[in-house]
């Protein structure tokens, strides 16, 4: 994973940050966008796996930062009556279900976001969903029956790493926590759910 990628990322969020308005998920949104960008302008774009209908990265355990995490509350909220009931109960089942599991378990189970494969929000996916690439779709098949390894884009992945770092300083929380108490907060009181939630990586 190289240095120089995480830091383009950081400076890629600061810049996309600052000609942004002020609310945090338009904010989350525009350096999502120069994060795609900078993803499908690079060389290595050609040779990835990744496609639309393949979701077995969406089992791997995700930090979304707080810019993200409302911008993933919103778009919840979007979704039609049903479906956005159904997510909201999949996602809160899902933070207690995985409330004790240590972060390395969370890699066996399926995003409460993902719908029939696909995932729900998928305009508003957070960035390391955006930056995992995979180079062999076989592989991450087989990873996700808990053998082998994936051949990935680290750079891809370092890039998404510093432009999270950039949009959220304060940290990325574990997203089916983040989210599940973020659902059920008053709009005034987001930012303190977020806080309260579970930490990335713990
Ligand atoms: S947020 Fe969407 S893209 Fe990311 S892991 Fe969940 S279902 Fe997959």
């Amino acid at each position: 994973m190289s240095n120089s990628a995480f830091y383009r990322g950081l400076e890629l969020a600061q810049t996309a940050a600052r000609g942004a308005a002020a609310d945090p998920a338009t904010r989350a949104a525009s350096v999502q966008a120069a994060v795609d960008r900078e993803l499908a302008a690079s060389p290595s774009a050609a040779v990835r796996a990744c496609q639309a209908g393949c979701s077995f990265c969406c089992r791997h355990p995700v930090g979304v930062t707080l810019p993200e995490a409302i911008h993933l509350r919103a778009a919840i909220d979007r979704l039609p009556p049903q479906q956005r009931q159904e997510r909201i109960a999949a996602v809160t089942a899902a933070a207690t279900c995985t409330a004790a599991m240590p972060w390395g378990a969370l890699a066996a189970l399926a995003c409460p976001l993902l719908i029939d494969g696909r995932c729900s929000v998928y305009a508003a996916r957070p960035l390391p969903c955006r930056s995992w690439a995979s180079f062999d779709a076989t592989a991450c098949e087989r990873h996700s029956r808990g053998a082998g390894d994936i051949p990935c884009d680290t750079d891809a992945f370092a890039l998404g790493l510093g432009a999270s770092a950039g949009l959220g300083p304060d940290g990325q929380a574990e997203l089916r926590s983040a989210l599940a108490a973020m659902l059920h907060a008053e709009p005034d009181d987001v930012e303190r759910a977020f806080a309260a939630a579970r930490r990335a990586g713990t």
